[in-house]
């Protein structure tokens, strides 16, 4: 009579699935175990042949002379076949060690069933182990990060639906093939771009050892890097371009048409010299950003007190807030404002936020740049911070979260009238990372904005 789970298989729970796919697993080890132990008897004997055949010549001998019973003979040639086929060849040596591998190839020992896991969990990527019905026997925690439904006992098709990565699996269990490349889009949870390799093990034995190994790599990350780049190169080359064309421009209209005209080759080559600078703070500014970006992950040793570093910066922009009219006001902590840091970084990064102040202010308005604290010097997780207040038209609240990604401007036209390259706050918002510092903006439309940087204070508990 077919028993329950023959007539409704799918009545059975996963739990029900899981446990009889456990006891199956057990019930084909015990057996895999006896068929060991028998093979490596029959080897044992094999080896000894020599002196168990010597041995049975002499109890058949000394039971012909009548030295020996019967059923005494008869039990002595039985021990003596027992023993040559249960003593190991050489204890603790290698002659055991190679009989064990001649009889053990057909089966993976407990060891090996344990080695082979601790080498899938070592795979620095997504990896899944699969026997050779194409179930999964193991996989990774990557595996389980990728693929949050995955678990031991179900079929691949449970981890991806997806056509390309099962019939790559199919062809390696069939032996069509060592190893099958195939990329997949993957919509659950997130969307994503995965190539997956599918290779055939080596690994003879029983059904539930793993006969494929399926390793995914997610290419998501990679793709918007990629991205990135591209656009990047192609938000500088634009950069560059334009005033490279203006350039040429008024080049061939000076060989040309205004070849002899006095005023208009003077006038020209005040603004091919505008176009020139342009071109120049555009590329220096790409510099800073890369040298930035190089040593972002590298810490900064020096020491860095913010009062003086602020009032060096005001210094040094004195003659351009004068030039636009605007006055700079240096507010300081009382007391000392010291952080880790690159003194030449943090120049920079004042000289970004008060040029920027000056640029978009009011001209005739002040820019307050203010050193002060978040909680009294010393105590735990003290924060010191620099703000740079202006008292311009203000910035519109979309704007502000894309601020500080390379070449945003809120209006082009307006930053590149102010000589802007749309780096200054990518370069500021590099630079704060690798101190490990905030930037926080505010911005109130018609009353102005305040860029504030902040870090930890030196010396904080
Ligand atoms: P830019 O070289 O264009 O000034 P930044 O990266 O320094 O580039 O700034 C990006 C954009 O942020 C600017 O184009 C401008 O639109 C806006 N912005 C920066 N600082 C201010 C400010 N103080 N007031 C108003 N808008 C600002």
């Amino acid at each position: 009579m077919p028993s329950p789970n023959e007539t409704e298989p799918k009545k059975m729970s996963l739990g029900q699935v899981l446990s009889n796919v456990r006891w199956t697993e057990r019930r084909a080890e015990a057996e895999a175990w006896t068929r060991e132990a028998w093979k490596m008897a029959r080897y044992r004997l094999s080896e000894r042949a020599m002196p168990v055949a010597a041995a049975a010549v002499i109890f058949t001998v000394l039971l012909l002379f009548g030295a020996l019973g019967g059923l005494a003979a008869f039990g002595a040639l039985i021990a003596l076949f027992v023993a040559a086929a249960a003593w190991p060849l050489d204890w603790g040596g290698d002659a055991e060690a190679r009989a064990n591998n001649a009889v053990a190839g057909s089966r993976l020992g407990e060891a090996d069933r344990a080695s082979w896991r601790v080498v899938v969990d070592a795979i620095p990527s997504a990896a899944i182990a699969l026997d050779a019905a194409g179930t999964l026997v193991h996989h990774n925690r990557l595996a389980a990060e990728m693929f949050p439904r995955i678990r031991d006992g179900l079929p691949m098709s449970h981890v991806s639906r997806s056509p390309d990565l099962l019939l790559a699996v199919d062809r390696v269990l069939a032996g069509e093939g060592e190893r099958f490349d195939v990329e997949l889009i993957e919509r659950v949870p997130v969307e994503r771009r995965v190539a997956a390799t599918v290779s055939r093990l080596a690994l003879p034995g029983r059904s539930s050892a793993p006969h494929a190994l399926v390793t995914f790599r997610d290419l998501t990350e990679q793709d918007r890097l990629s991205q990135m780049r591209s656009d990047f190169i192609a938000n500088a080359s634009h950069e560059l371009r334009t005033p490279l064309a203006s350039l040429r421009a008024f080049v061939e209209t000076l060989q040309g048409p205004a070849r002899n005209d006095e005023s208009a080759r003077a006038r020209f080559l005040q603004l091919m010299a505008q176009q020139a600078e342009r071109m120049t703070r555009l590329i220096d500014d790409l510099l800073s950003l890369s040298r930035v970006e190089m040593r972002v992950h590298l810490p900064p040793r020096g020491i860095v007190e913010l009062n003086e570093t602020a009032a060096y910066v005001c210094q040094s922009l004195e003659p351009v807030a004068e030039a636009a009219q605007t006055k700079l006001v240096l507010k300081r902590d009382d007391e000392t404002a010291r952080i880790r840091g690159d003194r030449d970084e943090i120049v920079q990064v004042l000289q970004n936020l008060i040029h920027n102040a000056i640029k978009y202010g009011r001209s005739g308005g002040t820019v307050e740049i203010r050193v002060g604290r978040d909680a009294p010097r010393g105590s735990a997780g003290a924060k010191v911070w620099v703000s740079v207040s202006d008292e311009g038209p203000g910035i519109p609240p979309e704007h502000l979260p894309r601020l500080t990604e390379r070449f945003y401007r809120v209006s082009a036209i307006s930053s590149r009238e102010k000589g802007g390259t749309g780096l200054g706050l990518a370069i500021v918002k590099h630079i704060l990372n690798r101190h490990r510092a905030e930037l926080r903006i505010s911005s109130r439309l018609g009353v102005g904005s305040t860029f504030t940087a902040s870090f930890e204070e030196l010396g904080a508990a």
